[in-house]
């Protein structure tokens, strides 16, 4: 080997190295990244897990839409360190006020920030069912979130919204119109949507999943009617609960409901063959769908037991 080799090994050593540290750093303190989505629409992706304390409980999409006059949030993430990192980077990015925090739905990872964004200025949105659903849980919710993320979960908690929709309700953000929706039980019972529509951006909240296994805490009946509904908005660009922002509505909602209908018509033949619950749940949660999901081992039994006790009055 040359003096030049040897010389050249030792940079080349020296720069792995300083990747392996930069690698090390990046892991350790992992930043908060926004995607813009269209003009004025940002979002960040949540990773694709269940809340660990690696993650931080990290795990759901949240954003911001930006108006002439004022900023929209939608959802403030699963603790108030994501809550305060969104908070921080919208600071970064504009100086108009937050006038609105959206919940798109009760689940924790969605709304467990919402104490970063406290300001007598900034007005809490939620679906009308969202309060009750909040009141029965929030308890459970933080006792999780505790467990799961020990102190680094202190101060996160969900405010009471004060402005509830029941059907449909348009905000303006400064000539900027954003259409909520209201939805019957689906995803949960308390699922509301925001419609941009100077973009046609679509926030769907968890009434789509994307790669992650949908998890039904409603009614999964209900549930394909208002992904029908959904898909006649015809929007241009989707932004799911979790997975990756979409551009096609059709091929967007395709999995999940080929997911849905499938567990329907199976738990509906087990109830005609005269299956138990834990029968179904035996046979049906063995079964692997066409499609791999991410997290099917945590979720597809808990989805079996839920359709089995939505569909077992049917006639
Ligand atoms: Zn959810």
């Amino acid at each position: 080997m040359s003096l030049r080799q040897a010389g050249w090994q030792s940079t080349l050593a020296s720069i792995v190295l300083l990747a392996g540290t930069l690698l090390t750093q990046a892991t350790a303190a992992p930043d908060f990244s926004l995607e813009k989505v269209a003009d004025g629409i940002y979002v960040h992706r949540g990773q694709q897990q269940d809340a660990t304390a690696a993650n931080g409980g990290d795990i759901a999409n949240i954003g911001y839409i930006v108006g002439d006059r004022c900023v929209a949030v939608i959802d403030s993430g699963g603790s108030l360190a994501i809550g305060t990192a969104l908070r921080d980077a919208i600071r970064r990015a504009t100086a108009k006020p937050v006038c609105y925090v959206i919940h798109t739905h009760v689940h924790p990872d969605h709304s467990f920030g919402d104490a970063a964004f406290s300001d007598p200025a900034t007005v809490f949105v939620a679906h009308a069912e969202y309060p009750a659903a909040m009141a029965a849980r929030r308890d459970g919710f933080l006792a999780n979130l505790k467990n799961t993320l020990g102190a680094a979960a202190d101060g996160s908690d969900s405010a009471a919204p004060s402005l509830l929709v029941s059907d449909h309700e348009m905000l303006d953000l400064g000539n900027r119109r954003l259409s909520l929706q209201a939805w019957p039980t689906a995803h949960t019972n308390n699922d509301l949507t925001v419609f941009d529509e100077r973009t046609q951006t679509l926030w769907t909240g968890d009434l789509l999943f994307v790669d992650r296994i949908p998890v039904v805490d409603g009614r999964a009946l209900g549930w394909l009617k208002v992904m029908t509904a959904l898909r006649a908005l015809k929007p241009a660009h989707l932004i799911p609960g979790h997975g990756p922002v979409q551009h096609d509505v059709d091929a967007a909602f395709a999995p999940q409901r080929q997911y849905l209908d499938q567990l329907i018509s199976s738990v509906r033949a087990a109830l005609k063959a005269g299956s138990t619950l834990a029968q179904t749940v035996e046979t049906l949660g063995n079964q692997l769908p066409q499609k791999a999901w991410l997290l099917f081992d945590d979720y597809h039994r808990r989805n079996v037991t839920a359709v089995y006790t939505e569909l077992e009055w049917e006639n």
